[in-house]
């Protein structure tokens, strides 16, 4: 059995799993933290919620984040508010022992301009849903030339949702030499459509083990602030 240790996660992340209770990486965090710590080909995975998906990509993410760097190195784009915020969330318990690293949610329903007020501040990593993220770029209030990670979450689910076109579009808009994450629990021709037309050469990995999310608790959700103007 492989554990985080040998995962080659660094130490920060390490104690942060620890201290969430993680024991041993899920089926889907064996097969898919490796390849996406190694960067060298993009990653096509099968796995539904509850896998234990969001940790892997969020920890390969986290691990090769430049916190000195001030730009959007990573960006995660997901079908709903509620994951969106679900992602964010994770992500800051994750990157707990990390100095400095911000991490913001960008989604439909809630003030644009605080949002754009958060991503000006500064955003190492933007976890935003299709359309709330097009119309930010639209604005101008973000820049994603220098993202070096995309992750595609819930891919089959964004096009259940008629989120194929702006996918493409944000797709289109970022550095040809990023290493791309598409996670999706079905395999659709338009899916795989998706895939052979904006990823590299991509590994494929699958998980069909689901454990249970436990709810975000207030405490986690401190850093949460609706914003109303
Ligand atoms: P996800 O599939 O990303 O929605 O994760 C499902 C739930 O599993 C979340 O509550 C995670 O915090 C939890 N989780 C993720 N990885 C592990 C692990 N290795 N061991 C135990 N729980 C985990």
């Amino acid at each position: 059995m492989t554990t985080f240790n040998e995962l080659g996660l660094n130490e920060q992340l390490l104690s942060a799993i620890q201290e969430m209770g993680f024991e041993t990486p899920t089926e889907i965090q064996q097969k898919a933290i490796p390849i996406f710590l190694n960067r060298a080909s993009d990653l096509v995975a099968l796995a539904q919620t509850g896998t234990g998906k969001t940790a892997a990509f969020g920890l390969p993410i986290l691990h090769h984040l430049d916190v000195n760097d001030k730009s959007t190195q990573a960006l995660i784009i997901s079908p709903t508010r509620e994951l969106c915020m679900q992602i964010t969330n994770d992500l800051k318990n994750y990157s707990k022992h990390m100095r400095g690293v911000k991490i913001v949610a960008v989604y439909g329903g809630s003030s644009i301009m605080g949002q754009i007020k958060d991503i000006r501040n500064g955003a190492h990593i933007i976890v935003a849903t299709p359309g709330r993220l097009i119309d930010s770029l639209d604005r101008k209030a973000m820049k994603i030339d220098q993202i070096q990670t995309v992750v595609l979450d819930e891919a089959d689910e964004m096009l259940n949702m008629g989120f194929q076109e702006d996918m493409e579009t944000i797709l289109a808009q970022t550095p040809d030499d990023k290493i791309t994450g598409l996670f999706s629990a079905t395999m659709p021709k338009e899916i795989r459509n998706i895939a052979n037309k904006y990823l590299k050469e991509s590994v494929e990995v699958s998980s069909g083990k689901r454990i249970r999310r436990r709810p975000i608790s207030p405490i986690n959700m401190r850093w949460y602030k609706p914003k109303t103007n």
